[in-house]
């Protein structure tokens, strides 16, 4: 579809994944109605700088207590289109997103304060340069469904406390986390045109990446975000880049295996297995496997499958039928090349259409699909290694960069082996709980993505450096016109007197040099 095929009184259906009961309709934004929601931000967006860093904080912070306020019901709200248990959307996306507002209010001033920059060739010391950061204007978000309050939300805070105007176009399966963070920030105090929510599939994200804002922050597939790429590289508009992941768990021979076993589980079933960084493959010492094995697959059967807002619920369902169906493939296809199914591998139809068993699975290989193919789903396949510099070939076998974790008892022996892992981050001892901490920056390499969000360096993507030198003296400077001769060979002593060793060979440069700054200049 093009962007065009976007017409008046097209709806998305909002559906509850555990029941299938609609939730809500929307109509879908037309090409016109992002390009003028894009358009309005523009216009808003220099009064919004105006209004300083330290008011933009105070709306923050009022956004903050709303949000507190409101943390039931928003995460009810989470669960009912997202499915996941409504602890986890209290966890992952409410408490995420405070943490994520907090730490944008306490470092807002830090990123926009401007920096001298001193200058060491002498010519120059009359110089001051100055290095100042401005917003980059408007700033497009195209989120997922996975974590359609928390990803949105922490994008959105580091983009408007720096002084943006944002246009954010959230997945067509969640976009009532969206609307629920718009309804919050504009009761703070954020501008309607400042903060604008734009609604529809595919084709509305292309409309937004078209329309006139300045950069894009992305978050999605691997398959989408290349298409994004492309489009993005046409117009030459900046892009931050959050694709998928195959992240991989190492278990060294010395790890705690009760310890390890539960965060395996945690990692891989956590929201459905729907993260980006789920533990997708875990590697453990051939000494720990079988005990390790055993006790992931008590585990696994200990838990609650059920809808969401149940509680004692631990694992909600799939966002859909596609995503269920990408899972049961996977499993399909390692089945048929010899893998054991040690628990789950199957549907659950008793409590809907779109509930998959937590899966426990074994003697895997890397031909198949499970190995290399981001799942995202509710699956922990283990796999055996015999020595540490195995087991880095092993993770770093792979197209994905996101995340890794190693479980170790030897703290130094697992920032050792973190070093050596291809991952934009490396947890000891614990895994995706990165997400968690705002001070983290979140990003990969690889086919998992270009640039940063979250953390210092996340804030600083929403600026644009400008460098302003200003000269102490307004004369003509000895290097303009005219040229000549006499210029060059002056010239030359002078790259002598800058660089040459010897304190003789610099004093006959500078010497030499010197009759350049009386000459008549055009
Ligand atoms: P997706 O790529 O299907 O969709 C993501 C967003 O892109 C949606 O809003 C969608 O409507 C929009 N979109 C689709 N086609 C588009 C186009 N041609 N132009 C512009 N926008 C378009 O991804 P998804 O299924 O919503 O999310 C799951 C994926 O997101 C997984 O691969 C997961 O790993 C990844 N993810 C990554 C991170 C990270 O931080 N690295 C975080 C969460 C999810």
């Amino acid at each position: 579809m093009t962007t065009n095929a976007i017409e008046l009184g097209q709806k998305i259906v909002n559906r509850n994944p555990a029941t299938g009961e609609v939730v809500s309709e929307h109509s879908i934004s037309t090409v016109a109605e992002i390009h003028s929601s894009v358009e309005r931000a523009r216009a808003a967006q220099p009064a919004w700088n105006a209004l300083g860093v330290a008011r933009r904080v105070q709306i923050l912070r009022k956004f903050q207590e709303l949000l507190l306020r409101d943390r039931d019901a928003l995460a009810r709200k989470i669960t009912q289109e997202a499915g996941k248990p409504l602890v986890e959307s209290l966890l992952s996306e409410v408490l995420v997103a405070l943490d994520a507002a907090r730490f944008c209010a306490e470092n807002a001033s830090r990123v926009l304060r401007a920096e001298d920059v001193p200058h060491g060739n002498p010519i120059m010391k009359t110089k001051r340069g100055r290095l100042v950061y401005e917003p980059v204007g408007v700033v497009g978000i195209i989120s997922p469904w996975n974590y359609p309050f928390s990803i949105p939300a922490t994008e959105t805070f580091a983009a408007l406390v720096t002084g943006n105007a944002v246009v954010l176009k959230p997945s067509e399966l969640t976009p009532i986390s969206a609307l629920e963070l718009a309804r919050l920030l504009h009761e703070a105090g954020i501008p309607e045109e400042i903060f604008a929510v734009v609604l529809g599939e595919g084709p509305a994200g292309a409309a937004l990446i078209e329309s006139k804002i300045d950069k894009l922050f992305f978050t999605g597939s691997v398959a989408t975000g290349k298409r994004v790429a492309e489009a993005a590289a046409r117009r030459l508009l900046p892009v931050v880049l959050e694709l998928g992941g195959k992240d991989a768990m190492l278990v060294l021979d010395d790890a705690d295996v009760d310890v390890a076993s539960s965060a395996a589980v945690w990692g891989a079933m956590m929201n459905a297995g729907q993260t980006c960084l789920s533990v997708e493959r875990c590697y453990v010492h051939r000494s720990l496997y079988d005990q390790f094995v055993a006790s992931c697959a008590k585990k696994i059967q200990q838990l609650k499958v059920g809808i969401g807002t149940d509680s004692g619920t631990d694992v909600g369902p799939l966002i859909s039928e596609r995503q269920l169906r990408i899972v049961e493939t996977q499993v399909d296809d390692a089945r048929a090349l010899g893998a054991n199914v040690v628990v789950g591998g199957h549907r659950l139809p008793e409590l809907g259409s779109q509930f998959y068993a937590p899966t426990l699975i074994t003697n895997v290989s890397r031909g198949m699909k499970l190995m290399h193919e981001e799942t995202f789903g509710p699956l922990l396949p283990v796999i055996p290694f015999t020595n540490d510099a195995e087991a880095v070939k092993l993770v770093n076998d792979s197209e994905f960069g996101l995340a890794a974790s190693v479980f170790t008892r030897d703290r130094k022996r697992g920032e050792g082996i973190a070093k050596q892992l291809n991952a934009g981050a490396v947890m000891i001892n614990d895994l995706l709980s990165c997400f968690a901490m705002p001070e983290a920056p979140h990003g990969g390499t690889g086919a998992s993505g270009i640039g940063r969000t979250h953390g210092l360096m996340g804030m600083r993507e929403m600026v644009r450096p400008k460098y302003i030198d200003s000269d102490m003296l307004a004369i003509k400077k000895v290097w303009w016109y005219p040229y000549g001769e006499a210029f060059t060979r002056q010239m030359s002593a002078f790259v002598e007197m800058l660089f040459a060793r010897s304190a003789a060979r610099k004093m006959s440069g500078s010497l030499k040099a010197a009759a350049s700054l009386w000459r008549k200049k055009l």
